[in-house]
């Protein structure tokens, strides 16, 4: 069948052909280091790591090359550098925060079943790719310093706005755009800015400063991938202004009609139907789910849901994959992986219908090898049967009595035989397990979840 790609740059689902058949080229921008990353940043990272796993399948592992970069400069750094190192000189602080922060967040991410991409480039090792990108801008007329910043200089570019597709107004009130004297349009975006001697800053041609985060995207798909390459991905916040800019950039200043064939885009996680944010008390650190729950339960739950829709991430969500999971390490993590199940790729190469694939994981289960070949793919049986068994902190639960006794109770419930259902709910409490009642968002009818006490 052959992969296909959706393409936020047509809004339409492509066949995939690299541009370079003997290499293919993918760019996924990476978190900004300054705080644990939730469990919505890990959302760009798996449907990513998901389709790596599938090109290097379909074009040899030797082929791929990925690049997901670390924002390691930026002034949500500063602020935070600031806050938490009282005393520290602000660059050492900022070195502090941010190493210690990618350290973290490289061991979620492979805690939750990622490959490591080939290159993670640092921003601030890039600064001179950014300065050469600023100085062909600026001779190419699509740039100009003013006041010891430079702007990018919107109107100059005929095919700003071919992604993101959206009116001037409101492209205006997207990029909320400062206005500032030196801009010649409300829409020009920096390139470049002067630093205090507090803050971050290189010598330039316009004097000491940073770099804007858009340039630093550009510059190190450049290094790492050249003008022009296949793949770009990021969560779907970032098509405008983050991406839009990006190719402003790029093709203005590599004289290029594109900079990567393919735009690609995840959508949002929200949890238990909100909208993650600190002031709801919703906000989920992938660090704090890992304390309760495997990585590859979260990598599972995550992949329940195609990744151009919006995910809600649900404690019920992760019961039941804990529960498939289980099921599936039984039948496979000790089978021998051989003959990916035809359906699980053909699902992938849907525009990576993950879904999809996980339905075809279940026909799969008379065939123990093909099951785990299939499994493996997606990044799964990471352990043995044994060693997974044991993750459960009560392993002697056994899902399928719990199930029977929830069901056993909802009808004493509904029979308004309380005595029974508080019985029932006792013996449950008694084998460690824990009791949610509450009604499904879809039905309205009452259902329990359940937890294992730890
Ligand atoms: P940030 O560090 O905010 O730049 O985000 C890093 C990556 O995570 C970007 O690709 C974002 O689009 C993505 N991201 C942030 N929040 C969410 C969310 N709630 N759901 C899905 N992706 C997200
Ligand atoms: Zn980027």
């Amino acid at each position: 069948m052959g992969l296909k790609l959706y393409n936020t740059l047509t809004k339409a689902k492509e066949d995939f052909a690299p541009l370079d058949p003997a290499r293919v080229r993918m760019y996924v921008c990476g978190p900004t280091v300054y705080d644990y990353a939730h469990i919505g940043n890990a959302r760009p990272v798996i449907v990513f790591d998901v389709l790596y796993r599938l090109l290097r399948h379909l074009y040899g592992a030797d082929r791929v090359t990925y690049v997901r970069n670390i924002t390691d400069v930026d002034d949500k750094i500063n602020a935070r550098a600031v806050r938490d190192y009282p005393g520290v000189p602000p660059v050492e602080a900022i070195r502090e925060l941010t190493e210690s922060t990618y350290a973290q967040f490289q061991k979620d991410v492979a805690d939750l079943g990622n490959l490591a991409p080939t290159v993670t480039p640092r921003a601030t090792e890039h600064i001179a790719e950014m300065i050469a990108i600023i100085e062909r801008l600026i001779a190419g007329g699509f740039a100009y310093a003013a006041e010891g910043h430079v702007l990018f200089h919107v109107p100059a570019d005929a095919d700003y706005g071919k992604l993101a597709r959206r009116s001037l107004d409101d492209m205006i009130a997207g990029a909320r755009v400062d206005v500032a004297p030196y801009k010649r349009d409300a829409m020009d975006f920096v390139l470049w800015k002067p630093s205090t001697p507090d803050e971050p800053g290189w010598e330039s041609p316009w004097g000491r400063g940073r770099p804007g985060w858009h340039i630093e995207c550009s510059a190190m798909a450049w290094k790492h991938l050249g003008e022009t390459f296949d793949i770009h991905g990021g969560g779907i916040d970032l098509v405008f202004p983050h991406h839009e800019n990006e190719i402003a950039q790029s093709c203005s200043a590599f004289h290029t009609p594109i900079m990567a064939k393919v735009w690609m885009h995840n959508g949002f996680l929200q949890v238990e139907g909100e909208k993650m944010s600190k002031s709801l008390g919703n906000f989920v650190t992938i660090r704090e789910l890992l304390n309760d729950w495997p990585g590859e339960v979260l990598r599972f739950t995550m992949l329940r849901t195609h990744y151009r829709q919006p995910i809600d991430w649900t404690v019920r969500g992760m019961e039941e994959s804990w529960r498939t999971l289980d099921d599936f390490f039984a039948i496979a993590a000790d089978a021998e992986p051989s003959g990916l199940g035809a359906g699980v790729l053909e699902a992938l190469e849907d525009d990576l219908n993950t879904p999809r694939a996980i339905a075809e994981l279940h026909g799969l289960r008379q065939d123990p090898a093909a099951l785990s070949a299939s499994l493996q793919l997606l990044g799964f049986l990471g352990e043995s049967a044994q060693s997974w068994a044991s993750r459960r902190p009560a392993a002697d639960v056994d899902a399928a009595a719990v199930d029977a006794l929830i069901t056993a109770r909802l009808a004493a419930r509904k029979a308004k035989d309380f005595a029974a259902s508080d019985r029932i709910r006792d013996e449950l409490a008694a084998m460690g397990v824990l009791l949610k009642d509450g009604k499904d968002p879809a039905t309205g009818e009452p259902i329990t979840t359940w937890e294992v006490k730890r």
